[in-house]
């Protein structure tokens, strides 16, 4: 599954946001979700398209693509020493294909801070360290089992190398994201090697109302963490208007000056980091949005909805979503040429919406 991993020192708001999350997934009720765990939160990918689209169509549900998020507790300064990050944080985090990182910038008194000051920097030095060293353990044990593997032919010395690479990158204090192209190991290697700082990090900075104003900060914290995504959100008003009626919702919004809310834009982030996009397909019953990594071609997308569809895939008959709703119907879009049948080898766009033809 397609997660995010939440991580964060105590006391910046993880538990908030995450509330957040889960009661946005609540309250999203006629989505199908298989089960609803108590540690993932699934929030769907805003999309005004969807409700265009359900109106020409007369769609009597609209199914929104999502995004998961898993709660990662665990992480404190020393956290990789001792006993280790545990069994159960490591597992959760190994299986998130993104790290999204809960940095405190809110100051207030009566939230106690485990550093004794608010240093947004700082806290991603401490987090950042804590996973490089936990990658460090994880290729301590890796390397000598590598050493034995590639002397019994069992794996690659290709492997081997990127790993002694990944190492020397590591104790020199550098992510593998940051630094894995830089060193010019393969992204394949590294990605079998499952170590954590290789993943793409999301940057949600925790501020209040003074910080969502404040440009100049929020530019210097972009650039501190660039080229990762970052984000500035409140925790505790996002919580507070999850709870809310929709129009109670939209007033609270509107007084904040904010334009969208802030798990709306994370959901939107966390798409873009992972590499994601959506295509429509849209009916009668449903119209809906699926997920696909960009650069996938039509079979593959047509995988998404069933694996029958990607084995017997003929043809795809693709509308972009502009050109359909400047023509307002399926038959009209037809009319007007701006219905494509495409093949195979056809790369999906964004808001292509699909009906695919297949053999089964
Ligand atoms: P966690 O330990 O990272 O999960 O942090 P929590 O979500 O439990 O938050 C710790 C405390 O900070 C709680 O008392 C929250 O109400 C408070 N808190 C969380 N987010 C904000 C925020 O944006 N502003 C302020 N002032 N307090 C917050």
């Amino acid at each position: 599954a397609l997660t995010i991993g939440i991580v964060g020192l105590p006391n910046v708001g993880k538990s908030t946001l995450f509330n957040a999350l889960t009661r946005a997934q609540v309250l999203a009720a006629n989505y199908p979700f298989a089960t609803i765990e108590p540690n993932v939160g699934v929030v769907p990918l805003p999309d005004p398209r969807l409700a265009q689209l359900a109106k020409i169509f007369g769609s009597e549900r609209i199914l929104p693509a999502t995004v998961s998020f898993v709660d990662i507790a665990g992480i404190v300064r020393g956290a990789s020493e001792g006993e280790g990050l545990g069994n159960k944080f490591l597992a959760n985090i190994r299986e998130a294909e993104a790290i999204c990182q809960v940095t405190r910038v809110f100051s207030d008194p009566d939230v106690i801070h485990v550093e004794g000051k608010v240093s947004p920097k700082d806290d991603i030095e401490t987090i950042n360290t804590e996973l490089i060293l936990a990658d460090l353990q994880t290729l301590e044990k890796a390397i000598p089992r590598l050493e034995k593997e590639v002397r019994g032919k069992k794996a690659p010395q290709e492997l081997l190398d990127t790993a002694i690479g990944a190492q020397k990158l590591l104790e020199a204090g550098t992510t593998l994201a940051q630094g894995a192209a830089g060193a010019r190991l393969d992204p394949d290697r590294v990605a079998e090697l499952q170590l954590m700082t290789s993943k793409p990090f999301i940057y949600v900075f925790n501020t209040d109302d003074a910080g969502l104003a404040d440009t100049a900060m929020q530019d210097e914290l972009r650039a501190l963490v660039a080229p990762a995504d970052a984000m500035f959100l409140d925790a505790k008003f996002e919580a507070e208007l999850v709870e809310l009626e929709p129009d109670e919702a939209a007033e609270m919004l509107a007084e904040s000056g904010q334009g969208e809310p802030g798990l709306d834009q994370l959901a939107r982030v966390g798409f873009h980091t992972l590499g994601l996009q959506t295509y429509l397909t849209a009916g009668p019953k449903e119209t809906r949005a699926w997920t696909i990594h960009r650069g996938w071609t039509a079979p593959q997308a047509a995988g998404v909805i069933h694996t029958d569809f990607q084995r017997g895939f003929i043809k795809a008959e693709v509308i972009g979503f502009d050109d359909l709703l400047e023509t307002g119907s399926i038959v009209a879009a037809r009319a007007a040429g701006k219905a494509r049948i495409e093949g195979k080898d056809y790369v999906m766009a964004d808001g292509d919406v699909v009906e695919f033809r297949f053999n089964v």
